[in-house]
């Protein structure tokens, strides 16, 4: 069966809509973008479209290719001095002159929506943390949303990222999973994932996890987004890993969208954080 992540964010995106129809002033957060990547460009204006649908204000910062770290922090600041604006994210990547994690780091991180902060990142293994990475949260949205029980359970994850695989260590042990986590130097990665009951791949490689990396009636989690030949494909091989888990995402379709939504989840939790701090 199909973990239908489209369809959940539609969901989520509806409940949010209304319950910032009853907020004034409406939640509000910028997206600074530097440079002309396309990829990035069709990111931000999907989050810039979502964003003023379901009723928040959304600022489109944006540098061109040679910004200084100094103007970028300049901005940052800006931002986190304002009572407007609740969150911010930086689109990544950024152009190599720039120090990713010293700007990440700029940021308030009660306006970290992206959840990226070393504070936030830390917080999440202490189990404090409110603003959580977009990607693993949405992840294990997902995987509540279709009553995939974690107590007890084997989680493997594939991929050692600050982005996926990292914070999902640290929400998986939250949700009382024992966790696996796997890299490139892992030996026999075959071995270790057909252990997992659940299977979250974070690589960035086509179709590397076949079927014979697969336990019969595992979950499955694709976070991968490779463009092949302009064809999206995840790091599952979906036609033969389909076959033998119980539960798995597509790709697209799946993680996708809920990284997204829970960016917008996560601007509703600083809003109303700062509404309570006053
Ligand atoms: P990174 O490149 O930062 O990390 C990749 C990880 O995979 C590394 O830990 C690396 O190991 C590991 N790895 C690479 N090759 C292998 C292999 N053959 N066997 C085992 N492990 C391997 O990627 P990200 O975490 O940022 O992204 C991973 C994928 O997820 C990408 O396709 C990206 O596009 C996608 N993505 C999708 C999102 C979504 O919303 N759906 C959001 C974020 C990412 P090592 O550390 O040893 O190098």
């Amino acid at each position: 069966m199909i973990m239908n992540g489209k369809e959940l964010s539609l969901k989520i995106k509806e409940n949010l809509k209304k319950e910032v129809e009853k907020l004034d002033p409406k939640p509000s957060l910028v997206v600074i973008q530097v440079g002309e990547d396309p990829a990035s460009s069709i990111y931000v204006n999907s989050k810039a479209k979502l964003a003023r649908e379901i009723g928040y204000e959304f600022e489109h910062a944006k540098f061109g290719e040679n910004v200084t770290e100094e103007e970028l922090i300049k901005k940052i600041e800006y931002i986190n001095a304002s009572d407007r604006i609740n969150g911010v994210i930086v689109q990544l990547p950024i152009p190599k002159h720039l120090d990713t994690n010293k700007i990440i780091n700029k940021i308030n991180p009660t306006k970290d929506i992206d959840g990226l902060t070393e504070l936030n990142a830390g917080k999440l293994l202490t189990s404090k943390a409110s603003l959580v990475s977009c990607t693993p949260k949405g992840i294990i949205t997902l995987l509540k949303e279709y009553n995939v029980e974690f107590t007890g359970k084997h989680v493997v994850i594939v991929g050692r990222s600050n982005l996926v695989g990292k914070p999902l260590i640290g929400l998986c042990l939250n949700e009382n999973a024992t966790v696996t986590v796997c890299h490139s130097k892992t030996k026999d990665l075959a071995k270790v994932t057909k252990k997992a009951d659940i299977l979250i791949v974070a690589i960035g490689k086509a179709k590397l996890i076949t079927a014979d990396y697969v336990r019969k009636g595992a979950v499955v989690v694709d976070v991968g987004i490779n463009r092949v030949d302009g064809k999206l494909y995840g790091d599952v091989d979906f036609d033969s890993v389909s076959k033998k888990a119980r539960l798995i995402t597509p790709v697209p379709g799946g993680v996708g969208p809920m990284t997204t939504i829970s960016l917008m989840e996560n601007v509703l939790v600083s809003y109303n954080e700062m509404k309570k701090r006053g």
